[in-house]
């Protein structure tokens, strides 16, 4: 398996922790130059850093998804490090629950413009690069909340939303050789649902327990889980699969 990804060049948004970090490691893993991008350069420098000392090709980026120029600078950046961009993962996120009485503007903005606007922007940067190459790979992370889940009408909306990215992308890119797919987590243990836990008071291991035991395979996922997914679909094994929402859940 190692090697997969010689001489490509990788672009991960949210890098910097969670499921981005676990891919950008997977996609270094595998020989693939990666761009760790994050809000805050010193995760992202932090992946970085462990993917150089064990050998691999790393640079990390400060960018916030939501803001063009800065996305549209991170993809320059990236080609002009690493001769071209092959593959880009947005995995950039928060989370502002709140159930809909309460939710706020700025609860719903927020949301919608890290995941859905700045999955666009990213998009768009990168097509701009993959388009002329005739060849690329794009992964967005929507959830398992795209299918509904309370307190999220904001998230629920933004993660159905790119679900609906990636077809549209699918059809319009596919001429170009560009394969755009999203993956669907269900739990994983990040630092995203230790928030959830510290917001609402719960355990951090009693709300894990407790999504365990509700998954069918009784266990919550990891983000190397999540990662293996999104690095087979920017693998040549899944060259013919595109606009699709792989669901990785634990369940069906
Ligand atoms: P993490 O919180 O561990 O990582 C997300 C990263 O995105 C953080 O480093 C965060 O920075 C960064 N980020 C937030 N806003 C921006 C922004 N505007 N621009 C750039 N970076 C930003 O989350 P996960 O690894 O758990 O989540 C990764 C993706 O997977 C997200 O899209 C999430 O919605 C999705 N997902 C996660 C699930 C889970 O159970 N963990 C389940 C389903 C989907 P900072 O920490 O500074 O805010």
């Amino acid at each position: 398996m190692s090697g997969r990804f010689e001489g490509r060049s990788a672009l991960v948004t949210g890098g910097g922790r969670g499921i981005g970090a676990a891919t950008a490691m997977r996609f270094a893993a595998e020989g693939a130059t990666v761009v760790i991008s994050d809000l805050d350069v010193e995760p992202a420098e932090a992946v970085a850093a462990g993917i150089r000392s064990a050998g691999g090709t790393a640079l990390a980026v400060a960018c916030d998804v939501t803001e063009r120029l800065g996305v549209e600078a991170l993809v320059n950046r990236a080609v002009k490090e690493y001769g071209g961009l092959d593959i880009l993962v947005t995995c950039a996120g928060i989370l502002r629950d709140n159930l809909i009485h309460k939710m706020t503007d700025s609860d719903w903005d927020l949301v919608i413009d890290t995941h859905l606007k700045g999955t666009f922007l990213c998009a768009q940067a990168a097509q701009r690069v993959m388009v002329p190459a005739r060849r690329g790979k794009m992964v967005f992370l929507s959830s398992n909340s795209a299918l509904g889940n309370r307190g999220q009408a904001n998230y629920s909306a933004a993660k159905a939303g790119i679900q609906g990215i990636a077809r549209t992308l699918a059809i319009e890119l596919g001429p170009f050789n560009i394969n755009v797919n999203a993956v669907a987590p269900g739990f994983i243990e990040t630092r995203m649902t230790q928030a959830v836990a510290e917001r609402t008071g719960i355990d951090y291991a009693d709300l894990k327990k407790a999504a365990a035991e509700r998954t069918p395979l009784r266990r919550i996922g990891r983000p190397e889980d999540i990662a293996g997914v999104i690095s087979f679909l920017c693998s040549d094994d899944a060259s013919f699969v595109t606009g699709q929402t792989i669901y990785a859940t634990g369940g069906p």
